[in-house]
């Protein structure tokens, strides 16, 4: 059979491959490998989705009622509020907007597996920059790594897969050494599990206000459980996030999404609780796996980075023997979601006999 001929991809896209999801767990299994939230959703949002303005009609393309509640919660006017399906959404959007052929775009690795596809999907070149041996992010370095050719530059607090967070001193220290024209996307798709009182929190801090070239990125899919709603949201400088509504696929908010944000919201206590069981759940699983003597870095999201190195794919197949789907990335580490109270024993038994 000779090969149909098909429609040219442009070289840079062809050399992609499309985005892996981890593995999807059968009825017994714990999935650990999305950093979900492992709570059922609450009542006031299931209902919240059901009574959804009638299907047959779009959404607001601006999700204006979501901006507003975002706004006067964060004190932002709602044009410095973005709205998109998900934030990686709103990534790809903001490297689009900024960033192309001949342009570098600037992120720490190891990082979120998402980032390196985004400059080369706008044509630009991405540069790397290593994390430092205790799987933090080296500003220094990416400080040093900003040429006149960067147009955006990618911080992830806390790291995801590896957990730890970025100060607010380390970060203010950096966004002084970048140029202002450059965009530096904060995104914090993990705060609400953030303890460490130096952590940089870039909405507290309202970063944006003193650094317009600052945008910073939420997600309702983590702390709030609403990951397969596709929602998320980035403050900023309103022209800044123009640009990311232009690039944006319009109407790409669903209303279902939006009232389920909203609802969220209103429940915000309640959420909150169930981080704070996550965080418990947290510390009790780096503390076990210290004890059994493994390296771990301080995470302050919900997950934990376990340093497997070589052993990687087999350490991976003891986790899944055990009903536990967990992230490997092969001869690094695995990432291990902090999940339903009955996987954390079982986490720590795996781990331990991999000891
Ligand atoms: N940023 C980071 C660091 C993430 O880990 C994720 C999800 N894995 C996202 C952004 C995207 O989240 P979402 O698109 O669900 O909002």
């Amino acid at each position: 059979m000779t090969e149909p001929i098909l429609p040219r991809i442009r070289p840079a896209i062809a050399a992609l491959a499309p985005y892996r999801q981890g593995k999807q767990a059968g009825p017994d299994a714990f999935k650990l490998s999305s950093n979900e939230n492992p709570f059922d959703p609450l009542p006031s949002v299931l209902e919240a989705l059901q009574s959804t303005t009638p299907i047959n009609r779009y959404p607001d393309a601006t999700a204006a009622r979501l901006r507003t509640r975002l706004g006067a919660r964060y004190g932002v006017e709602p044009d410095q509020v973005h709205v998109a399906s998900g934030s990686v959404s709103i990534l790809h959007q903001l490297i689009l907007a900024t960033a192309s052929v001949g342009d570098e775009v600037v992120y720490a690795w190891r990082s979120f597996e998402a980032y390196p596809s985004l400059p080369l999907v706008a044509g630009a070149t991405g540069v790397q920059v290593p994390l430092t041996t205790d799987s933090r992010h080296d500003l220094d370095a990416m400080a040093d790594a900003v040429t006149d050719r960067t147009r955006a530059v990618i911080l992830c607090t806390p790291n995801n897969p590896t957990g730890p967070i970025i100060t607010s001193a380390e970060f203010a220290t950096f966004v002084e050494r970048v140029p202002a024209d450059v965009l530096i996307i904060l995104d914090e798709a993990y705060a609400e599990f953030v303890t460490a009182p130096d952590a940089v929190d870039g909405l507290a801090e309202r970063v944006f206000e003193r650094h317009p070239n600052v945008v910073v990125l939420r997600t309702f899919s983590k702390a709030y459980g609403l990951a397969g709603l596709r929602i998320g949201y980035a403050i900023g400088h309103e022209k800044v996030l123009d640009a990311a509504r232009t690039t944006g696929i319009p109407l790409s908010v669903t209303s279902a999404a939006e009232n389920a944000a909203i609802a969220s919201l209103d429940a915000e206590p309640e959420l909150l609780e169930r981080v704070a069981v996550i965080v418990e759940r947290r510390t009790r699983l780096l503390e076990g796996l210290r004890a059994q003597g493994w390296e771990v870095s301080d995470s302050q999201a919900n997950f934990v980075w376990l340093p497997t190195g070589e052993r990687t794919d087999d350490a991976a197949a003891a986790f899944l023997e055990n009903d536990l789907v967990v992230r490997p990335f092969s001869g690094d580490g695995i990432r291990i979601s902090v999940g339903e109270e009955e996987s954390i024993a079982r986490v720590l038994e795996v781990a331990g006999a991999l000891r």
